[in-house]
């Protein structure tokens, strides 16, 4: 069998494509297209993200829209645990519960099914990136306000320097990879 050379991290930050001044003017857009783009690299990466969850005793996965879907959907499936979106207002059909948050400018308001937020559910929240945690942050009220325990959350990067684990207090976060310059 042939051996993978480097690191998982490596391998990750060669997939992600680094796009300055997007979607505005300072900001460094760390874009994950490229794993999905390169199979391997995105089965290594859901591999990596089962094993916290799995320490983390997480029994269902909640995951933001868009970005955290494309890691949170087949890591559930992999797993055989359910999975809650957590979508923008005015997108889920059935009875649902909300939160707004406040954003650098303005607001936003996500929702969950509240049917779906079980009392017997450890959730682990998936994401693509984290960078402030404000809305991750907006995420775990809304699912503990709607019934569920909240016990990690798992994201393929992190940006430490934007201070998210200072926001997401003592919740266990793990990330794959993380970057340390602004
Ligand atoms: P935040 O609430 O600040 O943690 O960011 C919310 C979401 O915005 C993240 O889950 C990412 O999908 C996206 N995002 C924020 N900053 C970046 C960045 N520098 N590069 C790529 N995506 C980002």
């Amino acid at each position: 069998m042939e051996t993978k050379r480097g690191t998982i991290q490596e391998r990750l930050d060669q997939a992600i494509r680094k796009v300055p001044n997007f979607p505005k003017p300072g900001i460094l857009f760390y874009d994950l297209t490229g794993i999905l783009m390169n199979p391997s690299v995105y089965q290594e990466c859901l591999q990596a993200l089962m094993e916290p969850v799995i320490r983390f005793k997480g029994n269902a996965l909640a995951a933001i829209e868009a970005r955290g879907f494309l890691f949170a959907a087949p890591l559930a499936q992999q797993l055989g645990i359910p999975l809650i979106l957590v979508r923008k207002k005015g997108k889920l059909p059935g009875k649902t519960i909300s939160k707004t948050f406040d954003l650098e400018y303005g607001t936003d308001t996500i929702e969950v099914h509240r049917e779906d937020v079980r009392p017997e559910f450890r959730i682990v929240l998936v994401d693509d990136l984290i960078a402030t945690g404000g809305t991750l942050k907006a995420a775990i009220s809304l699912i503990e306000e709607a019934g569920s325990k909240v016990v990690g959350v798992v994201s393929v990067v992190g940006l430490p320097f934007l201070k998210f684990r200072e926001r997401l207090g003592n919740l266990p976060v793990h990330t794959l990879l993380e970057y340390h310059t602004e």
